[in-house]
């Protein structure tokens, strides 16, 4: 059995008091173990950023136990607190608010290292070697973000998350704000280096078919409950609430299957190196 590395039991948040009470998240539970990949779906309103915001400490919960690697997320020490800080890492949905407009692409990469005690030439290193493993290069380090395109944001986003080499990676809507043209891109990205770099991974979307392609086991949210969870063939291939049948019957958006045989197609056709979107 491979190891729990995230647990949630009995989530539950709510948002105002009385009858003006929404709850966000009902008494959610799910777990990540190490380098499995959980996809949450579920429409706007159904408490997936509320999930993942109690999760990262942003928001605090009514009720629920939530751990990392077996420590209770509320009684962490200083120290615990620090590695779960550099061992769960997030990319965020737009990549246009989530990078530093005045940094240099390397400062931005470079950032979660900067307490890590790291030498200068092994941090610079570091990062150049993030730089490559998402399809930029050395080239890029004293460029701004705003020189980039959409997806190449999100890669430098990506090469930010994984640089401190975490455990956990929790992806909230990572695509939704990219054109359709490259969401596949991005998506075969992520799934290459969670290959690579055996991570556990947590992807959040509004669309079954985003997660599809990542996703070991998919959990669905609904009015901020749980409705239905499986195995990625159980769920795709046998869905059994009504909502899930819904989502899946909507169109899909992304195909990374389609996109990388394509891809190969363009590769053999010509030996022109292709730019990273
Ligand atoms: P999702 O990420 O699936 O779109 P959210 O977690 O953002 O869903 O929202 C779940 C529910 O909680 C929604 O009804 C939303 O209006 C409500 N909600 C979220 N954040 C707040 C907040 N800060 N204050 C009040 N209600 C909120």
């Amino acid at each position: 059995m491979t190891q729990t590395l995230l647990s949630v039991e009995g989530l539950t948040k709510r948002y105002g008091i009385g009858d003006r009470a929404t709850t966000a998240v009902d008494a959610v539970s799910f777990s990540v173990g190490a380098g499995e990949v959980l996809g949450i779906v579920g429409e706007s309103g159904s408490g997936k950023s509320t999930t993942v915001r109690c999760l990262m400490g942003l928001e605090r919960p009514d009720s629920g136990r939530l751990e990392y690697d077996g420590i209770d997320l509320r009684r962490m020490t200083f120290a615990q607190e620090r590695r779960f800080r550099s061992e769960v890492q997030m990319v965020f949905q737009d990549p246009y608010s989530s990078l530093d407009p005045r940094m240099r692409v390397g400062a931005i990469v470079g950032e979660p290292l900067r307490g890590l005690r790291m030498p200068r030439r092994e941090r610079h290193d570091r990062v150049v070697e993030m730089l490559e493993l998402v399809g930029l290069s050395a080239e890029h380090l004293d460029r701004y973000p705003r020189s980039f395109s959409g997806g190449q944001r999100q890669r430098i986003a990506i090469a930010r998350a994984l640089v401190s080499r975490p455990r956990v990676l929790v992806c909230d809507e990572p695509v939704s704000a990219l054109d359709v043209s490259v969401q596949a891109q991005v998506l075969n990205l992520l799934r290459d280096l969670q290959e690579q770099m055996s991570l556990a991974v947590l992807f959040i979307a509004h669309d079954l078919s985003v997660v599809r392609y990542l996703s070991d086991r998919v959990l669905i949210m609904q009015h901020g409950r749980a409705v239905e969870s499986g195995t990625r063939d159980e769920l795709y291939g046998d869905p059994q609430h009504p909502y899930t049948r819904a989502l899946l019957e909507a169109v899909p958006r992304a195909d990374p299957e389609g996109e990388r045989a394509r891809r190969a197609a363009r590769r053999t056709a010509t030996a022109r190196k292709e730019p990273a979107a």
